[in-house]
């Protein structure tokens, strides 16, 4: 799954192409830094590689999410519709805005229902934003004719599907933006890191200027310019920006590492009739970071993760039921809207709302998904040994509950 299992040599040179010249900032220093440009070549990289107009990097996936929402004049009042299986980073970003974040269920793909995202649309909605969870992605056909319809725009969370496609486009560039993260565990990492890409030239221009303190980058006198309105810093350096350019050169590398063994493991899986798999909209498409695989209970694969546990596999299986950052079941701190700072009282009660509603379509799917992280440091043998376990496992689990019954 994450690049990081593969640094080398590539990643050493890119950072001390930074080092030589001591300039680890982005902008200006126009002499000293010696025509090394890490970020802006990253951005253009990232543009041509993903096919994507304009690319702003940023400090995070979450730094990228919040420039996003604001660059696109989500506020005070708007209200967002996200998934109810997502990382915790998609609401703080709604919130960190003052907006509403209104999470709905899930379905059988992981990501967004596209009959509960019709069901939330208020006059407040503005933005519906899709999570292209565990490497694949939501079902950008329907969402899209929904935002068309509704007059809304499109914001991509793909920070988990760096590479995915659907339909022949590249997960994140279709959308009016869309984001990734290149933290530490991503497919792609700069150490910390993200970037919003986006085909429309507006909303990239605020987006450069919000993640730099609302300058507005015109001329050569950073300090002088002038501010259009109120920006962060949300500014990525140039040490990370040079470690994501290392890892963008060997992507397809790890792509195609994952899909061997997303599809060796998902063969030996299958050998047991009663394990599904996730629905992916595209499959052809799907990054293959994880293998998301199912029961035909709740209760089986409970008692599969259980058995997994017992037998010391469970390592890299994620069951996002009882897990407290993926999904809403655990969200306490969301559910009764624990901040350090006050909030409005009436977005305080809309959080709290839309936090607590009854999400027993989405237990149904997440109570019943495990998913497998697919490593890129796998041997053959390793990867045979560990599905073989997983198989164990599972059969064990199912001849208990067939006795049992
Ligand atoms: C990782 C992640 C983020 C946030 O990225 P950071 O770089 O860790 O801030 C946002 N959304 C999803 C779905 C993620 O997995």
């Amino acid at each position: 799954m994450p690049g990081f299992e593969l640094w080398s040599d590539a990643e050493r040179k890119q950072v001390t192409d930074v080092i030589e010249t001591g300039i680890l900032m982005r902008y200006n220093f126009d002499g000293p830094r010696k025509g090394v440009w890490k970020a802006k070549e990253l951005e253009q990289e990232i543009n041509t590689y993903f096919g994507s107009q304009y690319a702003q990097l940023v400090s995070s996936g979450t730094a990228a999410l919040t420039t996003a929402l604001s660059a696109l004049g989500v506020g005070y009042g708007d209200e967002v519709i996200m998934p109810a299986f997502t990382f915790v980073a998609s609401f703080e970003a709604v919130l960190s805005v003052g907006a509403v974040p209104v999470m709905v269920d899930v379905d059988d793909t992981l990501t967004l229902n596209p009959e509960a995202v019709k069901a939330a649309i208020t006059p407040k909605t503005k933005v519906v934003m899709p999570v292209h969870m565990c490497g694949a992605m939501a079902d950008l056909d329907a969402l899209q004719a929904i935002c068309k319809e509704h007059h809304l725009l499109l914001l991509e969370d793909a920070c988990q599907a760096i590479g995915g496609t659907y339909k022949g486009k590249k997960l994140g560039t279709i959308g009016h933006a869309g984001t990734f993260s290149f933290d530490f565990v991503k497919t792609i990492t700069c150490g910390e890191g993200g970037v919003i890409m986006t085909n429309d030239k507006a909303i990239y221009t605020k987006c450069d200027g919000y993640s730099d303190h609302g300058h507005d980058h015109i001329g050569h006198d950073r300090g002088a310019e002038p501010h259009p309105f109120i920006g962060y810093n949300f500014r990525i350096s140039e040490l990370h920006a040079a470690v994501g350019l290392a890892q963008l050169h060997r992507l397809n590398e790890f792509l195609s590492i994952q899909k061997k063994n997303h599809a060796a493991l998902k063969n030996i899986l299958a050998t047991v009739p009663e394990i599904g798999f996730r629905r992916i909209p595209d499959p052809s498409g799907d990054s293959c970071t994880f293998l998301s695989w199912n029961l035909p209970t709740m209760e089986l694969t409970a008692a599969v993760v259980e058995e997994m546990k017992a037998q010391g596999i469970l390592a890299g299986n994620f069951y996002y039921y009882n897990n407290n950052w993926h999904y809403i079941r655990k969200w306490d701190h969301l559910k009764q809207s624990v901040t350090l700072n006050a909030l409005s009282p009436e977005l305080k009660e809309k959080i709290i709302h839309h936090a607590n509603k009854d999400f027993s379509a989405s237990d149904a799917i997440i109570g019943r998904n495990i998913s497998t992280a697919i490593s890129l440091t796998w041997t053959e043998e390793q990867l045979k040994e560990k599905g073989e376990k997983m198989v164990t496992a599972v059969k064990k689990v199912l001849q208990q509950q067939a006795v049992t019954l």
